[in-house]
């Protein structure tokens, strides 16, 4: 092997707009049950770190938050 990758990513990706395609994120709202698919992007998200996802019912109106990680390894192929 020529090379070895050391360490993992951390820190800040610094992107706007962070668009996950094909990511979708099948919300319940706590509160009334409702169902709804969450596609959209991360603003400047750090990787390898919770992040906090803010969620807002789209029923009825109840605000709340969970935790995703955006994981992001370099491996070699
Ligand atoms: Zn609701």
């Amino acid at each position: 092997m020529s090379i070895e990758i050391l360490g993992q990513p951390k820190g800040e990706i610094e992107v706007k707009r962070f668009y996950l395609p094909e990511v979708q994120i099948n919300v319940i709202c706590p509160e009334c049950g409702y169902e709804y698919l969450w596609e959209n992007y991360l603003s400047y998200p750090d990787v390898n770190t919770p992040i906090g996802l803010y969620l807002a019912c789209r029923e009825c109106d109840h605000n709340w938050s969970e935790q995703i990680i955006l994981k992001l390894s370099v491996e070699l192929v």
